[in-house]
C-alpha cells in the first residue's frame, strides 16, 4: 500500500484519494447541496448523491486518472464536488464501516472508541464514526440500537458515507473532531459486532434453528417454547402479542410472522377469531418498529409481565450483559483492549486467548495482558478453567 501524507486541511477530494490509495476505498463524486435548473427542470439535492452510476465500483476501484478526471469536471463555478466512499466493501480486504448520529451528542459507547469522528454539518449535530472491518461482511441497518438505546443508522456493505470538507446542506462543511482524525481509525468494536448482521451469520442462523421452529429465532428458545406449547385460554392473547414482537426481533418477515401465528392460533383447543389475531400482530408491530422508543419486548420482560411460564435461561440476553461490562469498564477507567476483551468473553465466552485475538482484530500478547489485568482486578467474567493460572 502506498501511503500518502494527509494535511490537516486536506479537500474532500485529498481525502478521496488518501482512501483510495491507502486503504483501497472507491470514492465518488457528488452533486453539491442545492438547487440546480436544468432544462427548466428544477432537482433539489442533499449533497450525498453521487454524480455517476457506481454499482461497478464496489468490486473495482476508479483509477486515479479517473478520479482526476472527475474532479475537473464536476467543478463549477459553484465550487468543488462533494466526495463520497462506498462503505463495507474495499480492494486490500479491510473495509470502512460507518455508525451515522444525529443527535447533539455523540453516545457514550461511541465516545469510548476514540476512533475517526467526523462532525457533520446537521444543525442540531451530527456523527460519522468510523471503523474498519472486513470488507463484505456488515450489512447496512438504516435503523441500529445500540446497547444504550441510542438509534443510528450504519453504513456497510452496500453504503456511501460522505468525506470530510464536502459541503452540507446546512451552509457547514463535514469536518474531522480535533484528534479524531484518519490516523486514529479503529476496527469494529466487539460490543458492536454483537448488533450487527453479518451475512455469514444470517445463514448460519436459518440452519441451526431448522430443527424446531421454521424460522429464525435469533438464538431464543422461548420462541421454540411459545411455538411447542399446549396452554391455550387465557393465555392466547399473549402468547400472539410476545410472539410476533420475537419473531420481529429475529428479523422474520411480515407474511412470516403472520403465518407463524396463525399455526400457533389453530392449535389453540379455541383458536381466537381474525380480529384478535391482526390486533395481536399490529400490536407487536408497534412495539418492535425502530422508532418506538420504549422498544420491542425482551425475554426479561417478557417472562415478567406476559408468560411467567418461560424458562429463558438459554436466551442471550446480550444488551444487559453488555450494559454491565460497560459500565464496570468505566468504573475501572479499563482502556481500550481490557474493554474488548472483557465485553466478548462476556458475550460470547472464552477459549483461548488465540481465538479472542482473533475475533477482537488484536494479537495474542495483547489479549493475554488484558486478561491477566482484568483476572488481577477480580473483573475476568468467567470461573477460571483449571489450566489458566493466576499471574
Ligand atoms: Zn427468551
Amino acid at each position: 500500500m502506498s501511503q500518502i501524507l494527509l494535511p490537516s486541511n486536506a479537500t474532500a477530494f485529498e481525502m478521496a484519494l488518501y482512501g483510495r490509495e491507502t486503504c483501497g476505498w472507491s470514492p465518488l463524486p457528488c452533486h453539491l447541496p442545492g438547487v440546480e435548473n436544468s432544462g427548466g427542470v428544477r432537482t433539489t439535492f442533499s449533497g450525498k448523491r453521487p454524480i455517476i452510476c457506481y454499482m461497478q465500483y464496489r468490486a473495482h476501484l476508479p483509477s486515479l486518472s479517473q478520479l482526476r478526471e472527475w474532479q475537473e469536471t464536476f467543478t463549477t463555478d459553484a465550487g468543488e464536488p462533494n466526495w463520497v466512499c462506498i462503505t463495507g466493501h474495499s480492494t486490500t480486504g479491510t473495509a470502512l464501516y460507518v455508525i451515522d448520529t444525529d443527535t447533539p451528542e455523540l453516545s457514550q459507547w461511541l465516545q469510548s472508541c476514540h476512533t475517526t469522528t467526523v462532525r457533520t454539518g446537521r444543525p442540531g449535530g451530527g456523527w460519522h464514526t468510523w471503523f474498519t472491518g472486513p470488507a463484505g461482511l456488515y450489512r447496512t441497518k438504516p435503523a441500529l440500537e445500540l446497547p444504550d438505546n441510542s438509534l443510528v443508522r450504519f453504513q456497510g456493505v452496500e453504503g456511501i458515507i460522505v468525506l470530510p470538507r464536502s459541503l452540507h446542506a446546512s451552509g457547514t462543511r463535514y469536518m474531522f473532531v480535533d484528534g479524531l482524525g484518519p490516523d486514529v481509525l479503529k476496527p469494529v468494536p466487539p460490543w458492536l459486532t454483537t448488533c450487527l448482521q453479518s451475512n455469514i451469520e444470517a445463514e448460519q442462523h436459518k440452519t441451526a434453528s431448522e430443527g424446531k421452529f421454521p424460522g429464525s429465532t435469533g438464538g431464543r428458545d422461548c420462541i421454540n417454547q411459545i411455538w411447542e406449547s399446549k396452554r391455550g385460554k387465557g393465555w392466547r392473547h399473549k402468547q400472539l402479542y410476545v410472539l410476533s414482537q420475537e419473531l420481529w426481533n429475529a428479523r422474520n418477515k411480515d407474511s412470516f410472522v403472520e403465518w407463524a401465528l396463525r399455526q400457533v392460533n389453530q392449535r389453540f383447543d379455541e383458536p381466537l377469531d381474525e380480529g384478535a389475531i391482526m390486533d395481536c400482530m399490529k400490536r407487536g408491530w408497534e412495539k418492535t418498529r425502530p422508532d418506538n422508543k420504549y422498544g420491542p419486548l425482551g425475554c426479561v420482560t417478557a417472562v415478567r409481565d406476559y408468560l411467567p411460564w418461560l424458562d429463558c435461561s438459554a436466551c442471550p440476553h446480550r444488551r444487559d450483559m453488555l450494559k454491565s461490562g460497560f459500565d464496570t469498564a468505566r468504573a475501572h477507567g479499563l482502556g481500550p483492549n481490557e474493554q474488548s476483551v472483557l465485553m466478548l468473553v462476556t458475550t460470547h465466552g472464552y477459549k483461548s486467548d488465540n481465538a479472542t485475538a482473533e475475533a477482537c482484530h488484536m494479537d495474542r500478547a495483547t489479549v493475554k495482558n488484558a486478561r491477566e489485568k482484568l483476572q488481577a482486578l477480580g473483573l475476568w467474567p468467567l470461573p477460571l478453567p483449571p489450566t489458566l493460572k493466576l499471574p
